[in-house]
């Protein structure tokens, strides 16, 4: 089976990529180097540098299946850049489906967020939660997740659209976990942490997720639906501030904690997210995936093994 990995040379396609060839696929990654980096490509996999904002990016391209996880991640952009995150997270999408359905793939795979929920009401948040996002960022992985419905629908492209939590571990390059340990390089006796300190949300190891996401694909396979939205999880959340912590203890530091608030209700940054846990009763009873490690343990691990990447 030949399958497509759109954001292949990122933290969390790159991964993917490894385990699917591990597993006997064919594997193909099509990513522009935006962020991802071609040291982090699978040498067994086949790597296409192309830009899927361009409507042609497909051409002469042949796949049974696609994991469509190319993306522009950066929530912060997307409040200050929203029309960068409108072409790199709607048009990519759009034009990924455009080329599923020219080209005869009857499977796609889309990396969705929790953030399409925004300030949830309810905790932990199930998948039929209104999706009200409250960054520019959610609203292309909303859309995304609806030009995904109706293509199923509409088309027969089907699609598993998988609304992760906070995902980290080696090659993340981004996000708070990664901030921190930047800042900390630069400057070991402070550190400034956005927010208020009390943002809380859900960590998932990245081997973890691939693992979810492989078992959530096959299980969709077997099933006769369209469309399928699940949440991706850990079952409990850790603190920004447990994330600074761990950095900080995974460095050998003890720098003193800056925090600074962005909006008076404490945010890192406007359209940030303060509280999140994704309910993930559904993919656990479908797939029977659970998450091993809790959230806090998942930032511990994933912050050593950053330091060890690094130096
Ligand atoms: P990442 O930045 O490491 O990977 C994204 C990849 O997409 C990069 O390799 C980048 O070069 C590539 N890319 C971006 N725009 C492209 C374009 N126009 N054409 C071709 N390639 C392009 O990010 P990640 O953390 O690995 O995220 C992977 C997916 O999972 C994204 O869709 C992201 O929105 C989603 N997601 C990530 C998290 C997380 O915590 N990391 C949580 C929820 C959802």
């Amino acid at each position: 089976m030949r399958v497509l990995v759109t954001g292949g040379a990122g933290f969390i396609g790159s991964h993917l990529v490894d385990r699917l060839v591990e597993e006997g696929y064919e594997v193909v990654v099509v990513d522009n180097l935006s962020s991802g980096r071609w040291e982090n490509v699978n040498p067994r996999a086949e790597f296409i540098r192309r830009d899927l904002k361009e409507p042609g990016w497909g051409v002469g391209l042949r796949a049974d299946a696609v994991f469509h996880f190319a993306a522009n991640p950066e929530v912060r952009v997307s409040t200050t850049e929203p029309r960068v995150h409108f072409e790199e997270n709607v048009v990519a999408t759009f034009n990924v489906l455009e080329w599923a359905r020219v080209s005869g793939v009857r499977m796609v795979v889309f990396a969705s967020s929790s953030t399409v929920y925004g300030d949830a009401r309810v905790m932990p948040t199930p998948e039929d939660y209104p999706l009200e996002p409250v960054s520019v960022y959610g609203t292309a992985k909303a859309a995304g997740e609806v030009m995904c419905a109706t293509y199923a629908r509409l088309y027969g492209v089907r699609c598993l659209a998988l609304r992760y939590a906070n995902v980290v571990g080696p090659r993340l390059r981004h996000g708070a976990l990664y901030d921190f340990l930047m800042k900390l390089r630069k400057k070991p006796e402070e550190l400034e942490v956005l927010g208020d300190g009390t943002q809380k949300k859900s960590y998932l190891h990245v081997e973890e997720a691939v693992e979810a996401t492989l078992r959530a694909w096959r299980k969709f396979e077997e099933v006769g639906e369209p469309y399928l939205a699940l949440n991706v999880g850990n079952f409990d959340v850790a603190s920004v501030l447990d994330i600074a912590r761990a950095v900080a203890e995974a460095m050998g530091l003890s720098p003193q904690i800056k925090l600074r608030p962005a909006t008076p209700d404490g945010r890192g940054w406007p359209g940030d997210v303060k509280y999140m846990l994704l309910s993930i009763k559904k993919i656990v009873e479908l797939t029977g995936w659970r998450p091993r490690l809790n959230s806090l343990e998942t930032v511990r691990r994933a912050a050593a093994e950053l330091v060890s990447e690094l130096g």
